[in-house]
């Protein structure tokens, strides 16, 4: 069963308001088993949505649309179902009633132009309102369909979840379930990454149509994603699919996989930190709060995370943190801040930036050049290299994650 989106309104075309809608009915028809292939946006003229709806009939089994169907004179969506269907709109006195008695409970005058809302094209089916006013619909064009629904996210979710995809799924007669599963990597490149999975990828293409499915999805600044995508008879077979898939991934990647989903990287780094039940204290230079920042975003933060530091001037990275005389650029500056921070706010670990963020270069150093300082047991504080470039804005929060991570690894391997 094939099916296409068309998100209608005029907003959307303009950019005032971002289609979240597509987005959402895409995501339930996938965990539905139902192949989405077109998505389409068009504003709020007849004509323009007959031709889109007609387009997309010619190329799948089911439509659905969502907006335009409102009552003023600018929701079209009803009258465009029926040219397309070759019907005339009826006003449907249940239905009338039925709306009548919405603006009755609420005490509330009706307007003249609510009463557009029972209209119906002839042989659809309304799909009732539990929440709005306007009713969906269910147009059959042939032996295809199309589905209306209000544009109001929470009117067309219930709506959706109740009529449209039941429907669906009938007249598919498959109960395939598509799930997805993300997992996130750090600290190795695109291709590199390409390099390892490819292989596992091949061999999933040559397993034929059905297989899992790896797909690579760069997400700005926030690292590679690696998006794993099964189909299934059902939701535990898929689910049981899925683990197989992240287990075998893992192993390819083994540490630069940090997370799964919407899994940050400082969530990654107080998991780890939690399970050995130490706190983090930070001294902040170019990142300046930006991963103090990143962490307290976290509920629960204050279960491992003691405070910051934020040691911008090197008076204060020798006042408060002991600095010796020497570079502020260097893995020794930022070991010597890290282990400095951790005895300063008594925390069992303590983590350090010291940089160039530009756009100038700074005692010699060009933009980009950057240390992250690691302190962790009994060991002598880090101090690592990170490999940053590109804009002060951008060394700053890829900085960041990057003093996050080199910490997650340093935690990993046992410290
Ligand atoms: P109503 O019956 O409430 O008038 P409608 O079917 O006419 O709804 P629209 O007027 O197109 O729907 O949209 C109503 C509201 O729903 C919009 O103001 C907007 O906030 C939201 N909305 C509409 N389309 C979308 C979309 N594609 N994605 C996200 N939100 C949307
Ligand atoms: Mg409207």
């Amino acid at each position: 069963m094939r099916a296409e989106i068309l998100a209608i309104g005029t907003e959307l075309l303009l950019g005032q308001i971002v289609d979240t809608n597509s987005a959402w009915i895409a995501e339930q028809l996938a965990a539905s088993g139902i192949d989405c292939l077109f998505q389409t946006r068009v504003g709020d003229n007849v004509e323009r949505i007959v031709e889109a709806l007609e387009t997309a009939l010619g190329r799948c089994e089911a439509v659905v649309t969502c907006g335009g169907l409102g009552p003023t004179q600018d929701d079209v969506t009803r009258e465009a179902i029926a040219a397309v269907m070759g019907v005339a709109l009826r006003r449907d006195p249940a239905l009338l009633a039925g709306i009548e008695a919405i603006f009755a409970a609420r005490g509330r005058e009706m307007a003249a132009s609510n009463a557009r809302q029972a209209d119906l094209p002839d042989g659809a089916t309304p799909i009732p309102q539990r929440r709005g006013t306007a009713p969906g619909l269910i147009c059959p064009v042939g032996d295809k369909v199309v589905y209306a629904l209000p544009g109001v996210p929470d009117e067309l979710h219930e709506m959706l979840k109740r009529a449209v995809l039941p429907d669906l799924r009938r007249r598919a007669g498959e109960q395939a379930v598509i799930l997805s599963r993300t997992l996130r990597t750090w600290g190795i490149s695109e291709s590199r990454l390409a390099e390892l999975v490819e292989p596992r990828i091949e061999a999933l293409d040559a397993a034929g149509p059905g297989a899992p499915t790896i797909a690579f999805l760069a997400s700005g600044i926030e690292g590679i994603k690696l998006r794993i995508t099964v189909k299934a008879a059902g939701s535990d077979d898929a689910r049981a699919q899925l683990d197989e898939e992240e287990g075998r991934l893992r192993d390819l990647l083994g540490e630069a996989v940090f997370g799964v989903g919407d899994e940050t990287m400082e969530r990654a780094v107080g998991e780890a930190l939690l399970r050995r039940g130490r706190t983090l204290a930070l001294a902040e230079s170019f990142t300046g709060g930006l991963i103090a920042s990143r962490i307290v975003a976290l509920p629960g933060a204050s279960r491992w995370f003691r405070g910051a530091l934020v040691a911008y001037a090197t008076p204060v990275k020798h006042e408060l943190l002991a600095l010796s005389d020497g570079p502020v650029v260097s893995a020794e500056a930022a070991a010597a801040m890290a282990e400095g921070v951790r005895r300063l706010l008594r925390a069992d670990v303590g983590l350090a930036t010291t940089g160039v963020a530009g756009p100038d270069p700074q005692e010699g150093l060009p933009p980009g050049t950057a240390y992250a300082g690691v302190a962790v047991g009994a060991a002598p504080a880090e101090g690592l290299a990170l490999r940053l470039s590109g804009s002060r804005e951008r060394i700053r929060q890829i900085g960041s994650i990057s003093a996050l991570d080199a910490l997650r690894r340093r935690l990993l391997a046992g410290a």
